[in-house]
């Protein structure tokens, strides 16, 4: 069985732009991509920090299945 894990996602619908997550990401993983932050799930380890600095609320832990 293929192993799963959970990765954080930005809901472009809901994020302001703000930048707050970038700086508390500890594996730099998350950069904006135009108006939005965007995570590079590859980098991500699933800490949840970036989630408890968004002011929006719009960040949240998926299941992720590594291909
Ligand atoms: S902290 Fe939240 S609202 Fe601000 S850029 Fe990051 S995801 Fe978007
Ligand atoms: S869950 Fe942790 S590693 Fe992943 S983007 Fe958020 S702060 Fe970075």
């Amino acid at each position: 069985m293929r192993a799963m894990t959970q990765r954080a996602f930005v809901d472009e619908k809901i994020c302001s732009g703000c930048e707050a997550c970038l700086s508390l990401c500890p594996t730099e993983a998350i950069k904006m991509q135009g108006d939005y932050a965007f995570v590079m799930a590859l980098f991500c380890k699933g800490c949840g920090y970036c989630i408890e600095g968004c002011g929006e609320e719009a960040i949240r832990l998926l299941d992720y299945a590594p291909i």
